[in-house]
């Protein structure tokens, strides 16, 4: 039986991992040899020192024992099992990352991995062809967030940066977007002893986790799922509202604007990244020649993330990363890529 994930990032990762404990072989197309690459050097562009995710926001297979068990063990300390129980623990990046790397010798991805670009998937009886690389029964799409957004009308601005790059920090900083990467940004620029300028078009909304908590239950994910085509259009929308936790260390001093000042000297775009699957070329034209169903954007895929039109009895495509958001609502998280895992590990070794 022959699996393939396209894909080199942690949600590659998560899945690789999954289907080594299912004791099922894939081999891993990708850019990048190392599956935190991607991720490291947004979070160090904004100088994230911590989770937002909590103890299971990791590429393990197993929820327990999460981060929080491994930092309680290597401080001899009990406060963050307490902090985790009561969900306030995030891991630092560091400990998350440090797990990331034994997840990655333990799973094997070292030895699965081959540097590839996969421009195109192409199914055929029992299976896919990945390129001209071999035909696989059961294949899994990671590819990730299609490229950074930049709003077009500051693409020529020469003060513009954008926050997942890296950069240092100017007097006057006007930073555009107010969910997570945004609220980093206006701690650094204020630690910096920068002034601070907000500039926003919504209200965020303060929370922990990026999305709702019961967004991550079994049974807030039963109802979600049971919400017909329309409804969860409105809700997948009603998501994107940005948002960033509730605490004081969150709560600088920032003057809030509708728009960028022409006195700021430099403009960050904590704006994330552009959306939806037709900006991925894998994606985009596996959805046009196989005319794949869509629903405002989204891939309209089966509550395991599965798609549809091209997955039977015999065969599997399966999504991960943000484009499986039809199927799992924070699938651009650890958890998220967790939930799909373990569905694609699943089919894999029962099929
Ligand atoms: C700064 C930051 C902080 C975050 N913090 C948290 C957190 O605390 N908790 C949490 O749960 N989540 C967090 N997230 C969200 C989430 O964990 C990340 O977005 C995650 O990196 C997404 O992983 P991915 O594998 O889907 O995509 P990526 O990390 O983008 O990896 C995709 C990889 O696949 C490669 N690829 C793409 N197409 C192809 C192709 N056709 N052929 C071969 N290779 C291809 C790409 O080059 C890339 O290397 C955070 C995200 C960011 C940016």
């Amino acid at each position: 039986m022959a699996v393939a994930i396209v894909g080199s990032g942690l949600a590659a990762l998560t899945a690789k991992a999954a289907l080594a404990d299912a004791d099922v072989h894939a081999v891993v197309f990708g850019d990048s040899p190392d599956p935190a690459a991607t991720w490291r050097r947004r979070a160090q562009a904004i100088r994230q020192t911590h989770m937002r995710s909590e103890s299971d926001g990791h590429c393990g297979t197993r929820t327990f024992p999460g981060l929080a068990v491994r930092d309680a063990m290597r401080r001899r300390d009990l406060r963050q099992l307490v902090e985790s129980v009561t969900d306030r623990y995030h891991p630092t990046v560091e400990l998350f990352l440090e797990h990331a790397d034994e997840v990655r010798r333990e799973c094997g991805w070292d030895e699965s991995f081959v540097q590839a670009r996969v421009r195109r998937l192409h199914p055929v009886e029992g299976g896919f062809e990945v390129d001209e690389r071999g035909t696989f029964r059961h294949v899994l799409l990671a590819p990730g967030h299609p490229g950074l957004h930049v709003p077009p009308e500051l693409a020529d601005d020469a003060r513009v940066v954008h926050a997942y790059e890296p950069h240092a920090y100017a007097d006057r900083v006007a930073v555009v977007g107010a969910g997570m990467a945004a609220a980093t940004e206006w701690r650094n620029a204020n630690a910096a002893g920068g002034e601070v300028i907000s500039v926003r078009r919504r209200e965020p909304l303060r929370r922990p986790l990026n999305l709702p908590r019961h967004l991550f239950t079994k049974r807030g994910l039963a109802t979600y799922h049971r919400l017909d085509v329309e409804s969860r259009v409105a809700l997948l929308r009603s998501l994107s509202t940005p948002s960033y936790p509730p605490g004081p260390q969150w709560d600088i001093p920032v003057r809030i604007a509708a728009a960028i000042p022409d006195a700021a000297d430099q403009v960050i775009c904590a704006t994330g990244f552009r959306r939806g699957f037709e900006h991925d070329p894998l994606l985009s034209a596996l959805a046009r020649e196989h005319a794949l169903e869509r629903a405002n954007g989204w891939l309209v895929l089966d509550d395991d993330a599965t798609v549809p039109a091209l997955t039977d009895a015999a065969r599997t495509l399966a999504v991960s990363g943000v484009h499986a958001q039809w199927a799992f609502p924070a699938a651009d998280t650890l958890a998220g890529m967790r939930y799909v895992a373990h569905r694609f590990a699943r089919r894999c070794r029962t099929r």
